[in-house]
This record gives structure tokens, sequence and C-alpha cells, in this order.
């Protein structure tokens, strides 16, 4: 990774964060989270386009789905290979973190995981941000897969 790109992540942190929380806080609305009431949004930046994501529960539980993963499987159908910045909006304090489900499903689509900041927020305006690979320092990634 170049330091271009982390320069280039910087500002896109500095210019796109509120819209990109914004866009967290507007999926939230139209989560789908019966259940447990924990409602849970998340934005997706990459090539310029917002891709976003809710919960979706299900009565049977384990076929929960959540939002970080929704978001990345409407960024990848649009084709999104290397997602840039990410957003995601709960209620916890602190700020919750991805699952680490999510946090693999996130490493798939990241092409510079040190540079992909993450912001946690909540309702009350607590913010943290970290990078993916703060969150998931040894994920598993394509390039060990060997045959
Ligand atoms: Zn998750």
């Amino acid at each position: 990774m170049t330091s271009e790109v982390l320069a280039r992540r910087a500002r896109l942190l500095a210019d796109s964060r509120e819209s990109l929380i914004a866009a967290a806080s507007e999926a939230r609305d139209h989560a789908y989270a019966p259940y447990s009431s924990y409602l849970v949004g998340c934005a997706l930046l990459a090539g310029g386009a917002i891709y976003t994501g809710g919960n979706v529960e299900n009565a049977s539980y384990g076929l929960t789905i959540c939002a970080e993963r929704v978001a990345c499987a409407n960024a990848a159908l649009a084709g999104v290979r290397d997602i840039e910045l990410c957003a995601v909006i709960t209620t916890s304090s602190p700020p919750a973190a991805p699952c680490g489900m999510c946090l693999q499903t996130l490493r798939e689509l990241s092409a510079h995981p040190a540079a992909l900041s993450i912001i946690l927020v909540n309702l009350t305006g607590e913010e943290r941000v970290y990078t993916l690979a703060e969150l998931s320092p040894h994920a598993f990634h394509k390039d060990q897969l060997t045959r």
C-alpha cells in the first residue's frame, strides 16, 4: 500500500464522514429487527457511490443478516471490489464494531484493509474510528487460497 492510498483515504474520511453516517442512519431506519429491536445501519463508500444495508432478522434467528453484510452484498453486486470507507450506526455505547463474520466479508471487498476506515457511531453521537486491519488484523484472504 502506498502513502498515496493512505492520503487519499484520509481525505475521503474527512470529506465523506458526515454523508456516510447520514446514509448509515437512513439505512438503519429501514432495518428489520422485530426480535431483538437492535437496529443497525451500515453505509459503504466506493468509487464515489454509497451502498447501504440494514440488519434483516429472521424468525429462525440463524438466518439473520447483519447490516454490514447486506451493504457488502449491495456493493459487490454493483461491481465493487475495493471498499474505501465504512460507517456503522447502532445504539451501543461505546459504538459497536462489526461482528467477525462481517469483518471477514469486508476483508473480501477490501484491497487495502489498513486504509479502510470503519466509522462506528451511535445515536448519542459517540464515535470511534478504526481500520479494518485494526479490527481484524489476521483475516483470512483469498491470496491464502492454494490449489
Ligand atoms: Zn455482522
